[in-house]
């Protein structure tokens, strides 16, 4: 049986702050948030990790950087700037299995991250 947490954000079965949608993409407040503002963009479609992702993705992925960029304009924190993260795999720390990029801002960030 398949059990994605993300997944069931998409079917509706869990009700996420959604910041905003396209057809193929959703953006949702995180429930632990890292920063003032900490949104994760998502594919619709289950794909577990940057791992998963194939040439065919290339559009999807375009999307999800658009989405994110809109979700930090949505957000008030595109002038003041922000982070883009995807983690991959157990050094990144990746805990949910359903490709995810997160959108940081509304406080400075240092460089490299921890
Ligand atoms: P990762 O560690 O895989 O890069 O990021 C997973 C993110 O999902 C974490 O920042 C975590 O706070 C967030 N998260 C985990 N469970 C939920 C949930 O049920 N709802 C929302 N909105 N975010 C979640
Ligand atoms: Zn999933």
């Amino acid at each position: 049986m398949h059990d994605c947490l993300f997944c069931k954000i998409v079917s509706g079965e869990i009700e996420p702050q959604i910041v905003l949608e396209t057809e193929q993409v959703l953006a949702f407040k995180d429930i632990h948030p890292a920063a003032a503002t900490h949104v994760l963009v998502i594919p619709k479609r289950h794909i577990a990790g940057m791992e998963d992702v194939v040439t065919g993705d290339a559009m999807l992925l375009g999307e999800l950087l658009l989405v994110a960029k809109a979700a930090a304009a949505r957000t008030g924190i595109a002038k003041t700037g922000y982070r883009l993260v995807i983690n991959t795999g157990e050094n990144a720390g990746q805990s949910v299995f359903h490709l995810h990029v997160h959108v940081l801002g509304g406080r400075k960030m240092a460089w490299p991250p921890g």
